[in-house]
């Protein structure tokens, strides 16, 4: 079994955006610039807005991040957003997922302009992907994508079999896997809770990607010898050894899943910091784009 080391892969991107961005800054004087903004305290969203700011930190995009409160209204962040939109130091916006209640989650996606949508959430850039030719693929089906190329696992010809078809993980990995282009051309299953007996679809996978937010559902006799695995679940569950009181597990039984598959992503370290990485690489594909129109 081989390990399919996230962290290290999106270490060793860091390091090739940071030598990009450090050449570009000699050339136009210019650096990349993202806005995260983050209402209410989820303590989730907290890390995951900090583990951004920090990344960005390491690879020279100017991160900005937007704090604002609990009951902060939608046309005070639609507000917000139309000034990020017209600024031209902003190269990327992300508007941390959950929001609260009062605001409704689609008008914010589509208030970001397409231009900048580094998350690669909005009906735009989901349109482009449909049609195979996005300007920001996804984050972490982007992420799912680049780690099986770094791993030379060619998904061409081989049954993906992805459990989860939310719009930000099972669906649009699975438009991008189905495109005709490389490192994509796979047959691909997509399967969620109506299936009646999951471990069917599960069994006939080449590539499993697990997104389906239920900690380690998948076992041992649900995959075939030899399968590729890819936990892109990440969930808390209580560990009262730790100082934080939790820790993280993927949606597949690791220990066991791990015995049989060929390779696999642990979690944390699989595709988490993939995320990461791609949010990144969005950004600075946007900040190259306008550099070029100037
Ligand atoms: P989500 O929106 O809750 O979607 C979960 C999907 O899984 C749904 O399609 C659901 O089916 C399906 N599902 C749930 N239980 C199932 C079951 N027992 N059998 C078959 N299908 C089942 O979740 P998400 O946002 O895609 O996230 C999925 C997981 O990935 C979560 O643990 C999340 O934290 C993690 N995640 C990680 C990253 C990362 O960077 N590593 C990024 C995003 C998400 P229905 O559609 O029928 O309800």
């Amino acid at each position: 079994m081989i390990l399919i080391d996230g962290k290290k892969v999106s270490s060793d991107i860091k390091s090739e955006l940071k030598e990009e961005i450090s050449a570009l800054y000699n050339k136009t004087g210019k650096s990349p610039g993202l806005v995260v903004i983050i209402v209410g305290n989820n303590p989730a969203s907290e890390v995951y807005v900090r583990n951004k700011h920090k990344a960005c930190g390491e690879v020279g995009i100017n991160s900005t991040v937007l704090n604002l409160p609990e009951e902060t209204t939608q046309g005070e962040l639609l507000q917000k957003i139309s000034e990020f939109n017209a600024d031209p130091n902003i190269h990327g916006i992300l508007v941390q997922l959950p929001l609260p209640k009062q605001i409704e989650e689609s008008a914010v996606i589509r208030a970001i302009d397409p231009g900048k949508d580094v998350d690669g959430f909005h009906p735009y850039t989901v349109g482009e992907l449909v049609i195979g030719d996005p300007k920001f693929q996804p984050c972490t089906p982007a992420g799912i994508v680049e780690l099986l190329k770094r791993y030379d696992i060619d998904p061409s010809g081989r049954h993906v079999v992805i459990v989860g078809r939310s719009n930000i993980v099972g669906k649009p990995a699975a438009l991008l896997l189905m495109q005709k282009k490389k490192f994509a051309n796979a047959i691909v299953t997509v399967c969620h809770s109506a299936a009646k007996d999951i471990s069917v679809f599960t069994k006939q996978a080449d590539i499993l990607i697990a997104a389906m937010g239920v900690p380690k559902f998948i076992k041992k006799e649900m995959v075939k010898p030899g399968v590729v695995v890819i936990d892109v679940g990440t969930n808390r569950i209580e560990d009262a050894t730790t100082k934080s009181g939790y820790r993280l597990v993927g949606d597949v039984d690791f220990e066991e899943v791990s015995t049989v598959a060929s390779y696999i992503t642990p979690v944390p370290g699989g595709v988490g910091p993939m995320t990461i990485a791609m949010l990144l690489k969005n950004t600075v594909k946007s900040f190259k784009e306008t550099i070029r129109n100037d």
